[in-house]
């Protein structure tokens, strides 16, 4: 059952193969039995996803609800849910419990979806191996000595391991992707705009897009129906109206025009990652796609551009936890000074106080101009490079990583091979474009993501796209030993 996709699963529940509460129960069982392993969650919220179960069986007793009814599945703590913990994998956040819903949760639930729980993370999003989380690191269940990568490393691995049918994500410069490409699950980052940022902690505001991340790109379709679409409690949200994602998915790609950026394979790039994404290429071209190098030349400079921009929004985002209004506060502070830093020093795990510290430099008077504003120049370049690309290709394809999961612990000493994980990804944020993270194959037994790129609002190629390559391959449908049988 654990394996199912969600148009199968709508359909047993549709013919009451099964209830909404059973298959809910079957869930939590599993939770209670893998997840120890894996740590993929910070919190189960039994007696919600219940409550939520029995009303969506109600509805589909009544032959009402969406595709989601009585789907059970798992939201990246970093979406704010009502009545429920959300700690955005943080000290900080221990003991908050938010007052009001995020949209995109508020969305999936009235499409009656159910909540199975809220899924570790990287502190605040800031990470790339889940490493950072002050409830413990994530495990990958390819390989329990592994990292799930991050920040949405809980989301991915809780999918690839049966513990929940699909989940949220966030994605600032590259967190659905990596964590989807190293569990080998699918992700998609839509075009920032699409899908509201109301409720969501925020990490880099310019950044910072939640989105779908599940086994199979119609998984992630059925997600976005629920998800997309202006708000206007967003100031930042597109209104503009959101596709019907289902709709094209069986849409032939003949005739599809796919760049390959020769920076996305040169130096950096293992081997055995380069021949996967290059057979993956070739399979579209049996499909009908004809493939075009192009050139992305300012991929090299995303890394320092993307290093001052997000620590310098992070700075300015995070000043609000201090110990005043919600959140941690220090024992016996001696005056509000004391308080305000000891709050701070106690609540922030290491990484999120290197990046306060990066980005309160990178803003203050007289380097402002050095960094930021030459930061910002530099994202422009990077947005025109994928302008001028898009404007000759349908998509852009590449490898989501340069390596497969590494080992726990491998590179939490090197900050700086930690920030090249992220050089396939974060331009891609950066020029605010949406891009996918697709199955393709496994090197030494860990999954391989292919990236998929696509021009803004183009979502719903995207899903066609990958669920055309997912009609003629198998990747997708892999399990992980540790999640069989059980
Ligand atoms: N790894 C990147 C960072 O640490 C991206 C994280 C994210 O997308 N939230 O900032």
């Amino acid at each position: 059952m654990f394996e199912q996709s969600i148009s199968t699963l709508a359909q047993k529940l549709r013919n009451k193969d099964i209830s909404s509460v059973e298959l809910t129960r079957l869930f939590l069982a599993r939770i209670a039995k893998l997840d120890p392993q894996l740590n993929s969650y910070i919190t189960v919220s039994e007696q919600r996803a219940l409550e939520q179960a029995a009303t969506a069986d109600a509805l589909i007793q009544n032959g009402k609800g969406t595709s989601l009814t009585g789907i059970p599945i798992a939201h990246k703590d970093l979406f704010c849910t009502e009545g429920t913990l959300t700690t955005c994998g943080s000290k900080m956040l221990n003991n908050f419990i938010p007052p009001y819903e995020s949209t995109v949760t508020s969305r999936i639930q009235q499409a009656g979806a159910v909540m199975l729980g809220k899924t570790n993370m990287d502190e605040f999003a800031m990470g790339s191996s889940n490493e950072n989380s002050f409830y413990g690191a994530v495990k990958n269940p390819w390989n329990l000595d592994m990292v799930p990568g991050g920040s949405s490393g809980g989301s991915a691995a809780a999918i690839a391991a049966g513990l929940a049918v699909a989940a949220t994500g966030t994605d600032t410069g590259g967190s659905i992707r990596q964590p989807a490409s190293f569990c080998g699950i699918t992700g998609l980052k839509p075009t920032y705009g699409r899908v509201s940022r109301f409720g969501m902690i925020a990490y880099a505001s310019s950044l910072d897009q939640g989105g779908p991340m599940a086994k199979s790109a119609e998984d992630c379709a059925h997600l976005m129906q629920a998800m997309a679409g202006f708000d206007e409690k967003d100031s930042t949200s597109a209104d503009t109206p959101s596709e019907d994602y289902l709709a094209n998915l069986n849409a032939p790609l003949t005739g599809l025009k796919i760049g390959l950026p020769k920076e996305y394979f040169g130096e950096g790039l293992d081997s055995q990652v380069a021949d996967i994404i290059m057979a993956a290429v070739k399979e579209f071209e049996k499909l009908g796609a004809t493939v075009k190098e192009i050139s992305l030349p300012n991929l090299q400079l995303s890394i320092p551009s993307y290093y001052v921009i997000a620590p310098s929004e992070a700075s300015s985002n995070l000043s609000r936890f201090d110990g005043v209004r919600f959140g941690h506060r220090c024992d016996d502070p001696k005056d509000l000074l004391d308080m305000y830093m000891r709050s701070r020093a106690e609540g922030f795990g290491t990484e999120v106080q290197k990046r306060i510290m990066v980005g309160t430099y990178a803003l203050s008077e007289g380097y402002y101009d050095a960094y930021y504003l030459k930061a910002q120049k530099i994202r422009r370049l990077i947005k025109e490079d994928f302008v001028k690309a898009l404007d000759e290709v349908d998509v852009i394809m590449g490898p989501v990583a340069p390596t497969t999961a590494f080992g726990l612990g491998s590179k939490t000493s090197d900050p700086v091979a930690m920030y090249l994980e992220d050089i396939y990804t974060l331009s891609v944020n950066l020029a605010g474009i949406p891009a996918m993270s697709v199955p393709a194959g496994f090197a030494n037994g860990m999954p391989v993501g292919l990236q998929v790129m696509g021009n803004y609002f183009a979502e719903a190629k995207l899903l066609n796209v990958a669920h055309q390559y997912q009609q003629n391959t198998d990747w997708h449908l892999q399990t992980p030993t540790m999640a069989k049988g059980a």
